[in-house]
């Protein structure tokens, strides 16, 4: 696979970043993860405002203007010949001579900047969607900060590894009562024709695809409500699903043991799955 590390395509075994990257060393990296569908970027303009906000709210300098970005994106998809996939992007806070809290003056110390790309075929057929996916819920014991995409991904981690120790698939994240988000989606159900997930705040990452998918609803006259659930409501719901840029939209079958409608994939759901994936691959680029 070729990769792309601060201005050079390599071969992934010859790629470096030092060991004082500040990535490595205190979590200070924020990250995008943006699909291809037939060979082409889907929402690569809404990834790459994302990236613009958390590199900003962290006061991170930009590694290079948002038009190299696509053109580094493309460039990766072409050399690697990923017709389904995702590209991952990661924006450090460099590499500084010595391991310090302080921040780094970026004059001397320049971002770090590393793409590489996932080749994923079957990605928008995956039989996944046809069976759903099972949750567990836990505890949400990340920082405050969830709308900056951060690398800080342990917590996650370890939220994914009690949903498998609990034979489920993943895990939606609690705090005070009430669902945020999963721990790497958006979380939502259905009622009736009426779709419920949890409003922006600095409490959840604002997904890319959450912006999509909640457009397609409207326009397919759902209702959408932004508000706090708990995990009693989307258990007695008719559906429930996640969304992602890797899962597009994903069916929930089981939120800790409780069949969700029938406990098959809900029609609503596998409907804006259909929806999503139509239009996202007519404005792919
Ligand atoms: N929430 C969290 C915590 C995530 O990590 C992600 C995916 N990275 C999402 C939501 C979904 O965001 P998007 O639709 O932009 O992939």
């Amino acid at each position: 696979r070729t990769v792309y590390v601060n201005g050079e395509y390599l071969p992934e075994n010859e790629a470096k970043v030092s060991i004082f990257d500040r990535a490595f060393l205190m979590a200070d990296g924020v990250y995008e993860v943006t699909s291809v569908l037939d060979g082409k970027l889907i929402d690569f303009d809404g990834h790459a405002v994302r990236l613009q906000r958390s590199l900003d709210e962290l006061d991170m300098p930009s590694p290079c203007t948002m038009d190299e970005l696509l053109e580094i994106h493309r460039e990766l998809v072409k050399i690697n010949e990923i017709e389904e996939g995702m590209v991952y992007l990661q924006v450090t806070r460099g590499a500084p001579d010595d391991r310090d809290f302080v921040f780094p003056d970026p004059e001397t110390t320049p971002p770090t900047l590393v793409l590489f790309t996932q080749n994923k075929p079957g990605l928008a057929d995956n039989p996944v969607a046809q069976k759903g996916i099972k949750v567990i819920s836990i505890d949400d014991q990340r920082w405050g900060r969830r709308d900056i995409k951060t690398v800080q991904l342990l917590y996650p981690s370890m939220g994914k590894m009690m949903a498998k120790k609990a034979g489920a698939d993943d895990a939606w994240l609690v705090e005070d009562g009430f669902v945020t988000e999963g721990t790497s989606n958006n979380a939502y159900f259905i009622k009736g024709n009426t779709i419920v997930t949890r409003g922006l705040s600095n409490d959840i990452l604002h997904g890319i695809t959450r912006a999509a998918v909640l457009r397609f609803a409207r326009e397919a006259q759902m209702q959408v409500e932004e508000r706090n659930f708990t995990i009693a409501e989307a258990q007695a719901a008719d559906e429930a699903f996640i969304t992602s840029a890797s899962t597009f939209v994903m069916p929930v079958v089981e939120i800790d043991g409780a069949k969700i409608g029938a406990g098959v994939p809900g029609s609503n759901a596998l409907r804006l799955r259909e929806i999503y994936l139509d239009e996202s691959r007519k404005a792919a680029i």
